[in-house]
């Protein structure tokens, strides 16, 4: 008999279609998973054993068809989902369950998808380990000492532990990319606005993008096309149609594509091992047709410090609604205190250290005097970076550059020091600051550890993304867990 949970999303929508399992049979066999490693891997921070089992029941009843319905999924725990706990990784909305589902999760049960429950994640989203996360971190399927990426570590973890086969991420910084650079997953940031934002918690809403994650290519563009497409709900969502991401994993070809290595994204600093395994994904490229030359976006250097500068910014406006009255945690409301009492101390007991940093950052940087310093210049740097790959895209079809300069790091490594993890995103920050689309796909091993291969394309051109992936992936099937720590 089958391991269902280490089937595709593919192969387990063609198990239930020929009749070889029923969803219900699928979803418990995930479950069992869950309930099986788990404890070892805290990829979730709540199972909805129920709500995946009723799902599953209709997809058998024939309720819900298509080519995802009775696939399980992982929900990062940054998108609401009716009735289910939605924490954000952190203290001040724990206990909260959200009356109303995101759009991204509405249409996720309307394809039938089965939601397993939601996964761990740096507080708001805000980090590169999950180490963030008020309620203890995530573990490296590949290697439990080390962290697998974030801020969307649960979602990463849960696809290379074989607890799910999709999952669903977001990007603002890197937070889908990064987690599956460092295990051996594919992660895709679409185009800003091909995802609605409506039921994401807000970080910095002109960065946030929600994106599929999984263990292949055409998984991921299956997903993709389920949960992209205009929203009226998000102000930001982009009213055109879902470019062909299927097809483009399908036919995956690059002969005649023009693939743009970013100089700026090479050298000092790059782990030895996650340069030669990018190199070789470039010749492996360049050896089924891709015209490969060496382009310069000289602003990329500066991507890091304006990130820093407008996503705390943003962050700071955002988390002012956590204030101890609308939702989850509530601190000292013993009828003597006043309201600006409560909010303080909910606000000084609810949030992490490293949302604290970042709301002090941003209030800072949106400070009178200092505004035109620090956030006006932080935005001109981000035309600046826009104009590079304009001018980029004169030359080339798609950039390309490692997801990530390193391998992953064991826990604790860089807890101590924001600004080396900050530069953990490095290569990731200027798709955001941009808003094309951007992927990571595995690019083989370093020292027994995953990396992950980055390509870059133009708005609204997220096909290209899985042209140049599903090229790769024919060529360098994605490594294997060993999952040792199981035995
Ligand atoms: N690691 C980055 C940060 O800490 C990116 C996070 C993200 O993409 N959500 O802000």
């Amino acid at each position: 008999m089958t391991d269902l949970t280490r089937l595709t999303a593919v192969e387990t929508r063609e198990a239930i279609t020929s009749g070889q399992a029923s969803a219900v049979e699928v979803a418990q066999a995930h479950l069992d998973r869950i309930a099986a490693v788990d404890d070892r891997v805290h990829a979730f921070l709540h199972v909805d054993a129920e709500g995946a089992l009723a799902q599953a029941k209709r997809v058998d009843a024939g309720e819900v068809t298509g080519p995802l319905a009775g696939v399980p999924l992982a929900l990062k725990d940054v998108m609401t989902m009716a009735g289910v706990p939605t924490t954000c990784g952190s203290r001040i909305l724990e206990g909260w369950r959200p009356p109303y589902d995101a759009t991204v999760t509405a249409r996720l049960k309307a394809a039938g998808v089965v939601i397993l429950g939601k996964t761990n994640m740096d507080e708001f989203a805000m980090g590169s380990s999950t180490e963030h996360s008020a309620y203890g971190p995530t573990h490296n399927p590949w290697d439990l000492d080390r962290i697998p990426g974030g801020s969307g570590g649960g979602s990463s973890a849960a696809l290379a532990s074989y607890q799910a086969p999709l999952a669903i991420g977001t990007d603002t910084g890197g937070s889908i990319r990064q987690p599956a650079s460092v295990t051996g997953t594919v992660g895709v940031k679409p185009t800003y606005g091909a995802v609605s934002r409506y039921g994401l918690v807000a970080f910095s809403s002109s960065l946030d993008q929600a994106g599929p994650c999984a263990r292949t290519v055409l998984d991921a563009a299956l997903l993709h096309e389920v949960i992209a497409g205009h929203d009226p709900c998000d102000s930001t969502s982009i009213p055109a149609p879902v470019p062909p991401v299927v097809e483009a994993a399908r036919n995956a070809s690059v002969e005649g594509l023009r693939v743009g290595v970013v100089k700026e994204l090479q050298g000092d600093g790059y782990e030895p091992g996650v340069t030669a395994r990018f190199e070789e994904a470039v010749a492996l490229l360049q050896s089924q047709g891709a015209i490969v030359s060496e382009v310069s976006c000289p602003h990329f250097g500066y991507a890091l410090p304006a990130y820093y500068l407008i996503a705390p910014s943003e962050a700071s406006s955002n988390l002012a609604r956590f204030d101890g009255v609308r939702y989850g945690l509530r601190v000292g409301d013993d009828g003597d205190r006043s309201l600006e009492e409560v909010m303080a101390l909910t606000r000084a007991r609810g949030f992490g250290a490293e949302v604290k940093r970042r709301i002090i950052l941003g209030t800072y940087a949106l400070s009178s005097g200092y505004y035109d310093a620090y956030y006006g210049q932080a935005q001109k740097v981000r035309t600046l970076i826009s104009r590079d790959f304009q001018a980029a895209w004169s030359r080339v079809d798609v950039l390309v550059a490692p997801t990530c300069p390193t391998v992953a790091f064991p826990l604790g490594a860089k807890l101590e020091d924001p600004l080396a993890m900050y530069k953990q995103d490095i290569c990731s920050i200027p798709a955001n600051l941009y808003g094309g689309p951007a992927a990571s796909f595995p690019a083989g091993l370093s020292e027994g550890l995953p990396v992950g291969f980055q390509v870059m394309a133009p708005t609204l051109r997220d096909d290209l993304l899985y042209r140049v992936g599903g090229a790769l992936e024919k060529v360098l099937p994605p490594a294997i867990p060993p999952l040792s720590w199981e035995s």
